[in-house]
């Protein structure tokens, strides 16, 4: 009987075949090293591209490989061109250019391609259409695993933080959801008056009858009277001189309403036709008013559609892009030298540290840090199992989301407060009106706070509100009677003698969230916190500084974010195998936290 199932085993075989013979050509196994021994002469003993070579020995490049055909003609060993891009990043070079005019002039580019000469489009191909983000962390990860196994790291600890690098856009080609609502109201009150001119026209000839057409009535678009409200609003704003206030509301234009539009196009172009009037074309041609108004109509559909398809490029999430790279969002950048707040296409690079290594990155269009915590985690748990024990990173990150994720994981939070420098104040202990400067009773029949008038906060109910996927839950309490209290003023949230001379404190505790806060509070004041938090800001924000101040990696050079990720993924290996090359040659030594006399 024939084998039906025979292309497997043969396709698994030609991929062993050819991962061995590209390894065997590039670690020069079975085979004599011609000239190029030469070229070690000139090369420092502690040259880092002997490390390189040494890492990628153990490496396992069946993924890379596999992506190779044995077909046709041979290109560049994909092992040499992921040394020659890796080493390039090890020395802090990225652009395509001058890599290949390093293969053509350096020794150690010329030890590793063995005399080769890759050209850009080789470079390029490899980069695109070979090299891809999986395929990458599959060696980044084997990498770490070396890394943990040498004892470097434990893979127990990560800290965390994140930066904006300016994407490869043209700064000028924002779309902003505000301007896009604003466009839309205006859009929508033109279409408004042509529904009227269209009813009206048809109403006086008379089409109605003659071609059985109803009267239209205009779509609605969800979420327009807020935008509308809004606009209002800052008309009012713009008088007395008072900021603008963003009008981001989330609007989706459905599918229905350009085709309600096409809908009265058609049935103008039908009236045409039964009416014999002619659509002219041209300049120095009087046009009807019926074409006039299929025009027009056009005109907005078109304009309508180009608004549905801004909405859809910013989902959700955001509320910009650049026209240049979709995937980039518009963000405030810390190189703001004019100070005059201007924004820059960029993504939000995120980095995971230990030990000096970046254990793992993780790049998005949030232009904020409390939704990265969790995928940077996740790919954690998916790449190295649940190795992990605790996580340090900023204020930035410091959400209930978050807190409530790493207690159910089971991780120590070591994350800061975003109130942490204000609990240090007096004003916030002495703040008579806030629950935590009440005591609280719970062994009684219902829990209450007694105030600073001694008198009881009982709990009246509980509230629950869905924010973001996540549903938070509040407990009310409030007190019978606050008539005659003298500390009213400072415990009643904007008190007005006026209006509020009847008013009962009443408060809302979310208490999942006050004790996630405190226990993360608690782990930032310990010894191990302080030593987190030096280790978090020398390493994570060490990484940082070096990355943009002395490697020059302010912007990326490729679009959209699945490049955008290979770039840095690939930066970040020549980066790893430079610390570990540091490790090896005793240049650097684990951290152990800065002396008393040191910090002083
Ligand atoms: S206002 Fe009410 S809750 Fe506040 S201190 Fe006075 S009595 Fe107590």
């Amino acid at each position: 009987m024939a084998n039906h199932n025979h292309f497997f085993p043969i396709t698994v075989y030609t991929v062993i075949i050819m991962n061995n013979t590209y390894y065997n050509q590039f670690f020069e196994i079975g085979q004599q090293a011609i000239n190029f021994n030469l070229y070690k002469i000139g090369l420092p003993a502690d040259d880092c591209v002997y490390t390189l070579k040494k890492v990628m020995e153990e490496l396992d490049f069946s993924g890379l490989t596999a992506r190779y055909s044995n077909k046709g003609r041979k290109g560049y060993n994909p092992i040499m061109m992921f040394a020659v891009l890796s080493y390039a990043n090890m020395r802090g070079v990225r652009a395509v250019d001058r890599i290949v005019e390093l293969c053509e002039r350096d020794i150690a580019f010329i030890w590793l391609t063995k005399g080769e000469k890759p050209k850009r489009d080789a470079f390029y191909d490899f980069i695109n259409n070979k090299l891809s983000g999986e395929i990458l962390d599959d060696l980044h990860y084997q990498f770490i695993r070396r890394l943990q196994r040498e004892g470097l790291i434990t893979m127990e600890s990560l800290f965390i933080d994140g930066t904006k690098i300016e994407a490869n856009a043209n700064r000028y080609t924002f779309v902003w959801r505000g301007s896009v609502n604003y466009n839309l109201a205006g859009l929508l009150n033109t279409i408004d008056r042509l529904y009227v001119r269209y009813n009206t026209i048809i109403k006086s000839n008379n089409y109605n009858c003659k071609y059985q057409l109803a009267e239209e009535k205009m779509f609605i678009i969800e979420g327009m009277d807020k935008v509308r409200e809004i606009i209002e609003k800052n008309r009012q704003r713009k008088k007395s001189k008072k900021k603008k206030i963003s009008n981001n509301t989330i609007i989706e234009i459905d599918n229905i309403s350009p085709l309600e539009l096409l809908k009265l196009q058609t049935n103008l172009t039908k009236i045409a036709i039964g009416e014999g009037i002619d659509f002219v074309v041209g300049k120095g041609q009087k046009k009807s008013d019926l074409q006039k108004l299929h025009e027009e109509i056009e005109a907005c559909g078109k304009r309508l559609l180009r608004y549905k398809e801004h909405f859809k490029v910013m989902g959700t999430s955001r509320n910009s892009y650049s026209k240049t790279d979709l995937e980039a969002t518009f963000m405030r950048m810390k190189d703001d030298h004019m100070r005059n707040g201007q924004l820059k296409p960029a993504y939000n690079v995120q980095i995971a540290v230990e030990n000096y290594f970046i254990i793992h990155t993780h790049i998005s269009n949030d232009r904020t840090d409390y939704n990265t915590l969790i995928p940077v985690l996740e790919k954690h748990k998916k790449a190295l199992g649940c190795s992990l024990k605790e996580v340090t990173a900023d204020s930035g990150y410091s959400s209930e989301h978050n807190l409530l994720y790493l207690k159910e994981e089971g991780i120590e939070s070591y994350i800061k407060l975003q109130t942490h420098e204000k609990m240090k104040t007096r004003a916030y202990k002495n703040d008579i009106g806030k629950h935590y400067n009440m005591e609280k009773i719970d062994d009684a029949p219902v829990p209450y706070y007694l105030c600073s008038n001694g008198r009881r906060l009982v709990h009246e109910r509980t509230e629950v509100r869905k924010q973001g996927g996540l549903k938070r839950t509040f407990q009310v309490y409030a007190c019978s009677d606050c008539s005659g209290c003298a500390l009213k003023a400072e415990c009643l949230y904007q008190y007005d003698e006026e209006k509020d001379a009847d008013k009962n404190k009443v408060m809302k505790v979310n208490e999942v969230w006050e004790e996630l806060k405190n226990k993360s509070h608690n782990n930032i004041k310990s010894e191990k916190g302080i030593l987190n938090r030096q280790i978090r800001s020398i390493q994570t924000e060490g990484h940082f500084g070096d990355i943009k101040e002395n490697d020059k990696f302010r912007r990326f050079n490729y679009r959209f974010s699945e490049k955008v990720y290979k770039e840095f993924m690939l930066y970040v290996f020549g980066r790893n195998l430079n610390k570990y090359h540091r490790f090896k040659y005793g240049k650097i030594k684990e951290f152990e936290g800065k002396t008393a006399e040191i910090a002083a």
